[in-house]
């Protein structure tokens, strides 16, 4: 949907050829609310910022955006905006378990306008998945109405840490 969307048509099948073939096909049977192997996946995120991006994975990080709004607009759209951004964020990363095999969250209101979410126990180590969440946090917030958010990630297991740390804050 991102790739089709913002990166144009046949975007998709243009990195799916990048793909070994296998993972090729096992992206190709999936759909949006299966769980998947994170191996094609990751693959398939390499291959859009090698052919669309910057080679920095920020087309990650606007494809988590891009797909928070996608996923959440059309499931919760009006429940959403009358509920905070903790509130959204904990029932959202509280289905992390069907679609990933290891990872527990832990989010916190810091103050008025800014949560801290801890990803601990996550198996993954990849900066393209750190990247696509940021960009998901993002888009999460601006449904509940947070206005401009801004979001980071001051530990992070691509930098030897023990887990990831996501801050995000936001005007109301
Ligand atoms: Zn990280």
């Amino acid at each position: 949907m991102f790739c089709e969307k913002q990166l144009g048509e046949g975007s998709v099948a243009k990195i799916l050829q990048e793909l070994p073939s296998d993972q090729a096909a096992q992206l190709r049977e999936i759909s949006v609310m299966e769980w998947c192997p994170v191996e094609p996946v990751l693959a398939f995120h390499y291959a859009m910022d090698r052919l669309y991006g910057s080679g920095d994975l920020s087309v990650c990080t606007r494809a988590g955006h891009f797909s928070a709004g996608w996923a959440l607009n059309t499931i919760l759209k009006i429940f959403v905006r009358l509920r905070s951004p903790l509130w959204l964020v904990e029932k959202a990363t509280s289905v992390w378990s069907r679609y990933h095999d290891s990872g527990v969250w832990e989010f916190e209101q810091t103050a008025n306008g800014r949560i801290l979410g801890n990803l601990k126990n996550f198996q993954v180590r990849d900066p393209a998945l750190c990247a696509r969440l940021r960009g998901w946090l993002v888009g999460a917030i601006e449904l509940t109405g947070g206005k401009a958010p801004q979001v980071s990630e001051p530990r992070c297991v691509c930098r030897g840490h023990d887990y990831c740390t996501f801050t995000a804050t936001w005007h109301e």
